[in-house]
């Protein structure tokens, strides 16, 4: 036999048992943050490299190793242009609304996103080298309506697809005032113990410090347990709007716990940074991937690619993360209405015109295409778990009518082989 060719590893085949379970939570996500007035933007999934080396940083683990890079030029005689399938959709949104003068003094602009992602990780539950987001974005605010709003959004989403417990937590990480006297302070705590970290984490002292408490390594994180959190660094400005923040969200009924420990993978996060996480547990939870959903105010990130300073907010939840959720509660696909079993030549034809009659009334109707007996068709209506049967043959077609059975107690009645009257009886 000729050797198979598989998928590359990390990147999913949704199949139909899996997209009928990923097709309401993107419905849900579309209809909710239509209702917030967020407009939906599509992106292309190639970006040039420095667009990420810019916005989402080169510290990062996603820029420094997780990239699928490669020059795009070969059909052509110049050099390419270093092009990377996009890690993320923030960086994306910014470059397109800078791009068509979206953002033009004093704009006020809401976008959402939803498409895959690509990162070169580890492979695991929960973590693919292709994912989806879906993310929403507030461009031009910088108050902590902006924020309150935009998390509000996140949680509506979430609490409509009913994926069991499913916490918020909180945090400021400061700006460019206060942050960098709380980065010294943590440094200083972290390389008096810096033999105790893993040698990423002894990396990323040097390269993002404040990734470390972030690692999912146990012994990290007993070391972070001891190291200085950021509340006591705030600045008054940055302090108050974490105040504010949390004041509004009480205020609309959203709980949430401050996590001073939260911070984010990508550098452009000021001020208030968010996490939504899972705490569903065993076979059917996420284990050590179970944040649901990031998010925070990045206000430097428009102008440092180019755009006008404009304050921005904005989230990204992971499709796949939710899919994993929603698999608990998975409910079977439903079958169709109407299984119609003809037999013989005249009947298929009646049949074929009562089933493209009925599914232009809406109607879900299936028959065995590949022909076969009686008994093997039904068996077929038993399978596919069809609500209602029609055995078609000649004295069917002879009287004009046939016996519709109810395969849940097989019930029958008569019934004459009309597309209005038998869409009148299902
Ligand atoms: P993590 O700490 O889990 O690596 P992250 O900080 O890299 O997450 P973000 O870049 O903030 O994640 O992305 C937002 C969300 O997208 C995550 O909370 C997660 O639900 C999802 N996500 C991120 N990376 C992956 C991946 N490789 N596979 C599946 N989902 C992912
Ligand atoms: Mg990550």
């Amino acid at each position: 036999m000729t050797e198979k060719i598989t998928a590359v590893k990390g990147m999913n085949d949704l199949l139909p048992d899996a997209t009928a379970l990923w097709r309401p939570i993107e419905t849900c996500a579309r209809e909710t943050l239509t209702s917030f007035g967020f407009g939906e933007v599509r992106t292309p999934i190639l970006e040039k490299t420095a667009l990420f080396v810019r916005g989402v940083g080169e510290a990062t683990d996603i820029v420094g190793k997780e990239m699928y890079t490669f020059e795009d030029g070969a059909t052509g005689t110049r050099a390419g242009t270093l092009v990377s399938l996009r890690p993320e959709g923030t960086a994306p949104a910014v470059r397109a609304a800078i791009e068509h003068n979206q953002l033009a003094q004093g704009a006020l602009v809401r976008w959402f996103y939803l498409g895959p992602m690509f990162r070169r990780e580890r492979q695991q539950r929960g973590r693919y080298r292709q994912f989806f987001q879906v993310g929403a974005e507030i461009y031009g605010a910088a108050t902590p309506q902006a924020d309150a709003e935009l998390i509000d959004a996140a949680q509506a989403f979430l609490s409509r697809l009913d994926l069991g417990a499913i916490t918020l937590e909180l945090n400021s990480l400061g700006d460019s005032d206060c942050r960098p006297r709380y980065v010294a302070a943590l440094i200083d705590a972290l390389k008096e113990r810096a033999g105790d970290l893993c040698p990423e984490c002894q990396r990323r002292l040097e390269t993002n410090p404040l990734r470390v408490l972030d690692c999912k390594n146990a012994q990290c994180q007993a070391v972070c347990a001891s190291a200085p959190t950021i509340d006591s660094f705030l600045c008054d400005p940055c302090r108050d709007h974490f105040a504010r923040v949390r004041q509004l969200l009480d205020a609309i009924g959203i709980a949430y716990t401050v996590n001073p420990r939260i911070v984010r993978g990508l550098d452009y996060y000021t001020r208030t940074v968010f996490e939504f996480v899972s705490h569903e547990t065993g076979e059917g939870g996420l284990g050590s991937q179970s944040t649901v959903c990031a998010g925070g105010r990045y206000d430097g990130l428009i102008q440092s690619l180019g755009g006008p300073a404009t304050p921005a907010v904005g989230f990204a939840a992971g499709l796949d993360r939710l899919a994993l959720l929603a698999a608990r509660r998975a409910q079977a696909i439903p079958g169709p209405e109407l299984f119609i079993a003809p037999m013989g030549e005249a009947a298929i034809l009646k049949a074929l015109q009562l089933a493209a009659a009925l599914r232009r009334r809406g109607v879900f109707v299936d028959q065995d295409l590949r022909g076969g007996g009686l008994k093997s068709q039904l068996r077929r209506a038993d399978k596919v778990g069809a609500r209602f049967t029609l055995v078609i043959g000649d004295s069917e077609l002879d009287s004009g009518k046939a016996a519709l059975k109810r395969m849940a107690d097989g019930e029958t009645r008569e019934i004459s082989l009309d597309a209005d009257a038998i869409a009148a009886a299902l």
